[in-house]
């Protein structure tokens, strides 16, 4: 019977032919974050939703609308939406906290949200993330900033903006909460059901609502950076000459208020116009607060995540480029069963030594082995028959070149082949 079981919608294989892509944004990110003296932090995918709940926040569209919850033995737990809270958890849990500050891991993991999937919006999701716990000053959030951008410059990727914003502490969220509850009040019959019930617990989560008809009302609101208080407004503005300093380039947005509840301070975002309206590669900000929320320990903080498929969604659009995926380096092709044990001991030498070699295990026959050698575009190619077995001794071919070259089948054969190859490998350079 033919397969008829298809993925979920929203999520999407990456398969050997693509594959080339992730590893190419995955070693750039790695790469990047350790020049940086961010060190790898793997977490589990399923938290209890409390944690979720608590941290990202429960007027939020992720905890209201887009969370994969299960009861398992009367326990609930959640497919992790976002990476921070998981990452604070088990830091606090681990006793990273207690050790010397700042600590500084990053991630890449998948997230699972159940959003409506289009272009560059999927159900489940990749994230390289970090999180940099133990300062607070403006320093650390451009220390930040400019990790997510030298990955972006790092990728080939150009016109992405910046965009910041403060939005401030609880000391001036209290005055600008007030402004806001004002300002919608008499608007509300038009707000959606769930704006009408953020409007009394957190109003600046209508600011972030993706409903055309609240972002309307929402254009005229009153704006997060008239109600900084000074120590907020003291720290933004440090950041702002930190990054002009910097040369990173940036725009003030104030109406960026992203979509997570912990944030404190600053935010950010990177953004691109090539990829349609999903075109946020890059969020993150400051959660002074979280950490002492989740573990009664006051620790200032602040991270980001870039989504990886949008990451390689703009580099296809840009036309980056992309590592290629290795190909074989020598195909050994045996004619008669002698030659294939020969095959499978050659094969081994060169393996040993970190060479990516194949032999026919198809019962092909040599034309046939050829024509494989092609389609998995060899570099090299080793027939081996009775004559070579007798003599030690064979050809090898340069498939790009056409060129054979001597080769010894004894204890030397990886001397003679690493030498021919390295040899190969500079004249395709120059
Ligand atoms: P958006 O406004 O696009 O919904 P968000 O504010 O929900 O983004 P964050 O929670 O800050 O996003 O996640 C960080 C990054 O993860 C985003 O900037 C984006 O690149 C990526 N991301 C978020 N949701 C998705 C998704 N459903 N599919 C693919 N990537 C996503
Ligand atoms: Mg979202």
């Amino acid at each position: 019977m033919a397969l008829s079981i298809k993925r979920p919608l929203g999520t999407e294989d990456i398969t050997p032919q693509n594959v080339n892509k992730w590893h190419t944004v995955e070693t750039i990110v790695k790469d990047t974050a350790k020049t940086f003296g961010f060190k790898e932090i793997r977490i589990p995918t399923f938290e209890s939703t409390e944690l979720f709940e608590r941290s990202v926040g429960d007027t939020t569209d992720v905890v209201q609308k887009e969370m994969y919850s299960v009861i398992a033995k009367e326990s609930k737990f959640t497919l992790r939406p976002e990476g921070t809270a998981g990452t604070i958890r088990a830091m606090v849990q681990n006793g990273l906290l207690n050790d010397a500050l700042p600590q500084k891991v990053f991630y890449i993991l998948s997230c699972f949200r159940h959003e409506r999937p289009q272009a560059g919006r999927l159900r489940e999701f990749h994230q390289f993330g970090l999180e940099m716990a133990g300062s607070q000053s403006p320093y650390a959030d451009a220390e930040v900033i400019s990790l997510a951008k030298s990955i972006i410059d790092r990728t080939g990727l150009k016109n992405i903006a910046l965009n910041i914003n403060s939005i401030g502490c609880p000391t001036c969220r209290a005055n600008y909460h007030k402004a806001l509850k004002e300002f919608f009040a008499p608007k509300v019959d038009c707000l959606c059901d769930t704006c009408k019930s953020r409007l009394d617990r957190n109003p600046m989560r209508i600011l972030d609502c993706k409903s055309p008809i609240c972002s309307d009302i929402a254009k005229d609101a009153p704006l997060i950076l008239d109600y900084l208080c000074e120590d907020c407004s003291t720290h933004f503005e440090k950041l702002k000459s930190i990054l002009t300093n910097m040369g990173i380039e940036y725009s003030v947005n104030p109406k960026i208020v992203r979509g997570l509840d912990y944030y404190t301070k600053t935010v950010f975002e990177f953004i691109t116009t090539d990829i349609g309206a999903q075109g946020t590669v890059c969020g993150g900000g400051r959660y002074d607060g979280l950490i002492e929320q989740l573990s009664g320990k006051h620790v200032p903080a602040l991270g980001f995540a870039m989504g990886l498929e949008r990451l390689i969604l703009t580099m296809e659009s840009q036309g980056c480029e992309f590592m290629e995926n290795q190909s074989c380096e020598l195909y050994i092709a045996p004619m008669g069963d002698i030659a294939k044990d020969k095959a499978v001991e050659l094969a081994k030498n060169l393996r040993d030594e970190g060479f990516l070699v194949e032999y026919d295990i198809m019962d092909r026959g040599i034309k046939s082995q050829m024509k494989y050698a092609n389609k998995i575009k060899a570099k090299f190619v080793l027939v081996v028959g009775d004559n070579e077995i007798q003599s030690n001794s064979a050809k090898v071919k340069n498939m790009d070149t056409g060129e054979e070259s001597p080769i010894s089948l004894d204890k030397n054969f990886y001397d003679s082949f690493s030498s021919l190859y390295m040899a190969n490998m500079l004249v395709s350079e120059d």
